[in-house]
C-alpha cells in the first residue's frame, strides 16, 4: 500500500462532506500509520484495498472518538492520540469497511439493519485474519433490536454487529468462504431495499446484491442472527397437507 496510502491532516467533516486538508508526505505519514500498513500487508493480496485514504484528527461535530470510516468517501478518520491503542483487529475492521464500497439501502429499517450487518462482517473479517476483535475502553451501546424500526431512537449498529460476528463464529467458525461471500455482497452494484416491512425481508432482499450462488448461504447465515421473533416464516419449512384420496 505505501504508494496507495494518502494521508491528510486538518481535514474538516461538515455534515456528510469531507474537505481534505494538507496532504502529508510519505516520510511523515508512514511512521505514524505503521500499524495500519502492517495490518494491510497481513491480508491476502486480493483483499488489500489498493488505495487507502486516511484523515488524521479531522475536525468534526460530534468529534471522532478514535477511528471510524467516512462512508461516502470510504476514507479512514482517526485521532492521532488513539493510534497507539488500536490493535491489529481494529485496523483490519476499518480496512474491511474500505473494501465494502458498494451502495447501501436507504430506508430507515433497511439502512440500520444493513449497517449492523456491515459492522458484524467487518468484525468477522478481523476475526478470520487475526482473531476476535478486542476493544478495551470502547464504550458500547446497548443491543437494541427495538431501535431498528424507530427512527426517533438513536441507533448504534455496533452491538448488533458484534452479535452477528459471534453468531457467525459459533456456527461457522472462522470461515474464509463465508467471509468472502459476505464481503462480495457489500461490493455489489445493487443496494437493495428501501420499503421492506420486516428485518427478515430486509435481509432476504439485500442478499439479492450477492452473487447468485452465495445467496442461499448468506441468507441462512444472517437469518440465524435475528432473534426468533424477528425471523418471520422464512426458515419454517412449508407444510404441505396431502389431499386424501
Ligand atoms: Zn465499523
Amino acid at each position: 500500500m505505501p504508494a496507495g496510502l494518502n494521508v491528510y491532516e486538518e481535514s474538516r467533516l461538515e455534515g456528510l462532506v469531507l474537505q481534505p486538508g494538507r496532504r502529508l508526505g510519505p516520510d511523515e505519514a508512514l511512521p505514524l500509520l505503521r500499524p495500519l500498513v502492517e495490518a494491510w500487508a497481513s491480508l491476502p493480496p486480493a483483499l488489500r484495498p489498493p488505495q487507502v485514504v486516511v484523515h488524521l484528527d479531522p475536525q468534526a461535530t460530534p468529534p471522532i472518538d478514535r477511528v471510524e470510516v467516512h462512508r461516502p468517501s470510504g476514507s479512514i478518520l482517526v485521532m492521532r492520540r488513539a493510534i497507539p491503542e488500536l490493535a491489529r483487529g481494529i485496523w483490519l475492521h476499518e480496512l474491511a469497511h474500505v473494501l465494502m464500497s458498494g451502495p447501501r439501502p436507504t430506508g430507515s429499517l433497511d439502512s440500520r439493519l444493513i449497517a449492523a450487518v456491515e459492522e458484524g462482517v467487518a468484525d468477522y473479517f478481523a476475526r478470520v485474519w487475526s482473531g476476535p476483535v478486542e476493544r478495551p475502553g470502547f464504550v458500547g451501546g446497548s443491543v437494541g433490536w427495538e431501535a431498528l424500526a424507530l427512527p426517533a431512537l438513536r441507533f448504534d449498529p455496533h452491538p448488533l454487529g458484534e452479535r452477528l460476528d459471534r453468531h457467525l463464529a459459533d456456527h461457522y467458525g472462522a470461515s474464509e468462504p463465508l467471509l468472502l461471500d459476505l464481503i462480495d455482497c457489500f461490493r455489489g452494484r445493487r443496494g437493495e431495499g428501501g420499503i421492506q416491512s420486516s428485518p427478515a425481508t430486509v435481509l432476504d432482499t439485500w442478499a439479492l446484491g450477492c452473487a447468485p450462488e452465495a445467496r442461499v448461504r448468506v441468507r441462512a447465515a444472517l437469518q440465524g442472527w435475528l432473534p426468533a421473533e424477528l425471523r418471520g416464516e422464512h426458515e419454517a419449512p412449508q407444510t404441505v397437507l396431502e389431499a386424501r384420496p
